[in-house]
């Protein structure tokens, strides 16, 4: 069975379409600058390299179109019947949803109720739905959440702040958290790999890419996360701030005559690792001033650091001090031996040790924790794709 996997964005849309339930990925791609005077779009099919297209794509029906028609073209599907589902991955579930939902009138509703708390992403993603409807009419759509698996989980100790009661009541304010898909994956994943229920294990899952967030998971049940209200709360991103006084909006905004809206984008956009080095966003690019010995390059890194290490301590009193293992994702986490390390040597004193040259891999998945390490640390490449499709069977099959 043919399931295809979406996130759309408000200007692009990536895919995966999936042979299920073997979980082997079909074809994958990206289009991109959708709305815009000239779009383009990059299409891979398995054990073939990208190929890259320009055109106009004014909006996402025409890209869903154009998709559907290279697939058939390419004889990836010989009928569009054979999709038999399309799930999509949504930012924001709000308090309503703790699992994964049918798209009907209520869910989509729902959906475009909490637009106001992921303004870019929820309309984006109802937005893909629709042109779904349109060109794939009949076909069952799933949206995944990436707040679910939070919400699920988390008690009101964990996601309630201290503001004014009414705040929450009237206006939803609490802890939503976000890569929720991920952690989720990784947590069950990372029990496979120890070759344990993840009913039995206590994980605390780093999801460390542009976008950064860390969760505590008890026996498969997240307990808590990093991200808040919106991805901005948490540890120091590539461009996102994390945690700050929120006194410096107000500060900044009277210094320089500016609202509070335009700060709080300065603390998503312009913050984070762009922000402490005025060099780059990108965590390779810092990478090589560090090794040319630039201490800007290497502040910045230890300041996320700190934060990090903050987070995982935190968990590890919150499960208990009872931490079977940690996991590293994400560009990052995945990809970056040194940013592993300078985490873990600082979480020496719960007893976490690692193999330094195992460590010195990226890109697959593996334990670089010696044996004698209390805690097991876990590399693990992350799979949101898969998840959104393995729902997606689960409930069209329903
Ligand atoms: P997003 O949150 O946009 O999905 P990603 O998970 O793709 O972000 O992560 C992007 C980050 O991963 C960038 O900072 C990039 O520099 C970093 N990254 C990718 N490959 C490497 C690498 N080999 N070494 C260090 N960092 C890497």
């Amino acid at each position: 069975m043919k399931i295809m996997s979406i996130n759309c964005g408000s200007s692009s849309l990536k895919f995966k379409l999936f042979e299920m339930p073997e979980e082997k990925v079909l074809a994958e791609g990206i289009f991109e600058r959708i709305g815009m005077e000239m779009g383009d779009y990059k299409i891979s099919q398995f054990g073939s390299k990208k190929d890259y297209t320009e055109v106009a794509l004014p909006d996402h029906s025409v890209a869903v179109e154009l998709l559907l028609n290279e697939l058939l073209k390419r004889g990836i599907v010989n009928s569009l019947e054979e999709i038999k589902g399309v799930g999509h991955r949504v930012v924001q579930g709000g308090k309503y949803f703790t699992e994964s939902a049918l798209v009907d009138e209520w869910s989509k509703g729902k959906v475009r109720e909490l637009i106001d708390l992921a303004p870019l992403h929820n309309k984006a993603h109802l937005i893909g739905v629709e042109a779904f409807e349109k060109h794939l009419p009949g076909v069952k759509q799933i949206f995944v959440f990436d707040t679910s698996f939070h919400n699920r989980g988390m008690k009101e100790e964990a996601f309630m702040y201290a503001v004014p009661w009414r705040w929450y009541t009237e206006y939803g304010i609490r802890k939503y958290g976000a890569h929720g898909t991920s952690h989720e994956y990784l947590s069950k994943e990372c029990a496979r790999l120890m070759g344990k229920d993840v009913k039995d294990v206590n994980i605390i899952t780093c999801h460390i890419g542009n976008g950064a967030s860390l969760a505590a998971i008890e026996g498969g049940v997240c307990k808590d996360t990093s991200m808040g209200l919106t991805p901005l709360e948490g540890v120091p991103m590539g461009t996102r701030t994390g945690n700050i006084d929120p006194t410096v909006v107000s500060y900044i905004a009277e210094k320089e005559g500016k609202d509070a809206k335009t700060v709080v984008n300065e603390l998503n956009k312009k913050s984070g690792y762009l922000g402490l080095s005025e060099y780059s966003s990108d965590a390779r690019d810092l990478e090589e001033k560090e090794e040319q010995g630039d201490e800007r390059a290497k502040l910045v890194f230890n300041v996320q650091a700190k934060r990090v290490v903050d987070y995982i301590a935190s968990y590890w009193m919150y499960l208990g001090g009872k931490v079977d293992a940690i996991v590293f994702s994400a560009g990052i986490g995945e990809n970056s031996p040194q940013f592993r390390e300078r985490i873990c040597a600082r979480l020496f004193p719960i007893g976490v040790k690692i193999d330094k040259e195992v460590n010195n891999q990226r890109g697959k998945a593996f334990k670089f924790s010696t044996a004698d390490s209390k805690i097991e640390c876990w590399c693990i490449p992350t799979d949101e794709e898969v998840v959104i499709a393995r729902d997606t069977v689960r409930l069209t099959q329903k």
